[in-house]
C-alpha cells in the first residue's frame, strides 16, 4: 500500500491550514478502494450533508452494504477530533474512512464466502461473520423483518416479542462498539495502520503518543475483569455468548487453540477480542496510564 501519497495528501492540506476536502477524500478512497478491491459491496464515498436522510446521524462514518457507499459524517469528525488542530482533525477523518473501508473489507470477505458460519477455519472471518448476521437485523425495524429474518433470530432461540429480545437490543445498542467483533477490529486496524503511517512520516512525539494511546484502548475495550480475581471476560466471546452464537463459540475455541496458542500472540487474541494473559493486560493498562499521564489527558 502506498501510504506515502495518502499522508502527502493529508499532510500538505493540513500546511495549508485547511480541512480535508470531499474531493482529498474521494481521491484517498479511491486509493483505498483500487487497493483492498472491495468494489462489489462498496463502491462509492458520501457525506451525510448531501444526503436526503442521512443514515449516520449518531455515528463519525457508516459503510452501507445495502446502499454500496461509505458514508462520512463530517460535521460529527469535526467535534470529535482526536487532537484539536487542522492536522488532528485531518487525522481524524483519514482515521474514520479507514475504519469504513476496514468495513467494506470485511463485508466483502463475509459476502464472498457462502459456507462462513459453521466451517469457517479463519477466525477473522468466523468474527465477521457472527457480527453481520447478527447486525443485519440490528439496524431493522420490527415491521421491517422479513418471515426469513423472524425465523432466522427464533433458530437462536429469540422471539422478537419478547422483553429478553428487547433487552438484548437495548444493551447491545449501547456497547456496539465495545463488543460486536467487526466494530472493534475495524477500530484497532484503522488505529493501528494510522499509527504506522504517522510514525513513517510524522516524528513528532506528541501526535504518535495521541494515536498509540487510542490504539491501546481500542485493544483494552470490552475486557472486563471480574472483582480482584484474576478473571477476564473476554469482548467477542461476550458477544457471541450474548447473541446465543453457541455453535460459533465451540468453533472460535478450537481456532484459537490451533492458531493462536503461542503466548507471542497476545496483542493478536486482544484484536480478535479473544481471552489474554492478565499479566499481560495488566502490563498495557499501566502502559496506556503513563500515556494519560504524559498527554496530560483528563
Ligand atoms: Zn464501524
Amino acid at each position: 500500500m502506498d501510504y506515502k501519497v495518502i499522508y502527502k495528501r493529508v499532510y500538505d492540506v493540513s500546511k495549508e491550514g485547511r480541512l480535508l476536502s470531499k474531493n482529498d477524500l474521494k481521491a484517498i478512497f479511491c486509493i483505498l478502494r483500487d487497493q483492498y478491491d472491495f468494489d462489489i459491496v462498496c463502491n462509492n464515498l458520501v457525506f451525510s450533508d448531501e444526503l436526503k436522510n442521512p443514515s449516520c446521524i449518531k455515528f463519525n462514518g457508516s459503510c452501507s452494504f445495502a446502499a454500496k457507499h461509505i458514508e462520512l459524517n463530517l460535521a460529527n469528525i469535526r467535534n470529535n477530533a482526536m487532537i484539536d488542530t487542522i492536522y488532528g482533525t485531518n487525522l481524524t477523518m483519514l482515521r474514520t474512512l479507514l475504519h469504513e473501508v476496514e468495513h467494506a473489507r470485511q463485508l466483502k470477505e463475509v459476502f464472498s464466502n457462502g459456507k462462513f458460519m459453521n466451517n469457517s477455519n479463519d477466525i477473522d472471518l468466523l468474527l465477521n461473520a457472527c457480527s453481520y448476521n447478527y447486525l443485519k437485523y440490528f439496524f431493522k425495524k420490527k415491521s421491517e423483518l422479513t418471515d426469513k429474518d423472524i425465523a432466522y433470530i427464533k433458530s437462536f432461540g429469540f422471539d422478537i416479542n419478547s422483553k429478553d429480545y428487547a433487552t438484548l437490543l437495548r444493551r447491545f445498542q449501547k456497547s456496539l462498539y465495545t463488543y460486536a467483533p467487526n466494530e472493534r477490529m475495524a477500530h484497532i486496524n484503522s488505529l493501528s495502520t494510522l499509527s504506522t503511517i504517522v510514525k513513517h512520516y510524522d516524528k513528532r512525539d506528541d501526535i504518535i503518543d495521541t494515536i498509540q494511546y487510542e490504539l491501546n484502548n481500542a485493544l483494552l475495550r470490552g475486557y472486563k475483569r471480574i472483582g480482584k480475581e484474576i478473571c477476564i471476560y473476554s469482548p467477542s466471546y461476550r458477544f457471541l455468548r450474548g447473541m446465543k452464537f453457541d455453535k460459533q463459540i465451540d468453533n472460535l475455541k478450537q481456532l484459537e487453540d490451533k492458531y493462536l496458542s503461542d503466548e507471542s500472540f497476545n496483542t493478536l487474541r486482544m484484536y480478535y477480542g479473544v481471552h489474554v494473559d492478565d499479566k499481560f493486560i495488566s502490563e498495557k493498562q499501566i502502559k496506556t496510564r503513563e500515556l494519560k499521564n504524559k498527554l496530560g489527558r483528563e
